[in-house]
């Protein structure tokens, strides 16, 4: 059996501010509330495991290695701030609009569920244990495509996604519908928590 449970964050709208196709360092900007919802999961044993489709790559909006600067400057704000984020996984690719190699039929563009299944079998991650949080429905339906819980947080393109299915009757039409919709990052690390007490 797995050993780890994790908590899978979307990036861009969940962990820090939505930005289109960020590329420049000054426009990080890190959710209020998000070091505090890391430190929490990790403290109570969560692997805090980043998964984000970065489809700027194969766009060619910015490079890779432009985009793991980002990604490690983000590390470091939360490291700063006592707040361990475990591994980044990211989808590089597009089918349609990508250039060169990144032009694929990849596995790992969310809502598809390669990217927590490449983390689960590197990080030894039980993935019914765990869950996923994101500003989209996609990423609920890649939770629940990986056999994980999935819940929308309202930041980012979140609320928009909430607008979409929230006076909803009738769920049988949409593709995935969240196990819990939380305000922010710390609200659904705090629903979790409360949850795993009762
Ligand atoms: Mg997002
Ligand atoms: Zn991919």
């Amino acid at each position: 059996m797995a050993a780890n449970k994790a908590l899978f964050l979307d990036r861009d709208g969940t962990l820090i501010e939505e930005v289109s196709y960020l590329r420049a360092p000054q426009d990080i900007r890190i959710i209020p509330g998000s070091v505090e919802a890391v430190r929490r999961a990790n403290e109570d044993g969560f692997l805090v495991v980043v998964a984000s489709n970065q489809s700027g790559v194969a766009r060619g909006f910015f490079s890779e290695e432009q985009m793991l600067e980002i990604q490690e400057l983000v590390r470091q704000h939360f490291e700063r701030e006592g707040a361990r984020l475990d591994a980044f996984y990211y989808c590089p690719h597009h089918f349609e609009e990508g250039k060169g190699k990144y032009r694929i039929q990849c596995s790992c563009r969310k809502p598809l569920p390669g990217l927590l299944f490449r983390a689960a079998k590197e990080l030894d991650i039980d993935l019914t244990a765990s869950i996923m949080i994101g500003d989209k429905l996609l990423d609920v339906e890649t939770a629940h495509r990986a056999g994980c819980r999935g819940i929308l947080v309202q930041t980012g393109y979140g609320a928009q996604q909430w607008e979409r299915i929230s006076g909803k009757k009738d769920f049988s039409d949409l593709f995935a519908v969240p196990d819990h919709v939380a305000e922010d990052l710390l609200g659904a690390v705090e629903w979790i928590l409360d949850a795993a007490e009762r």
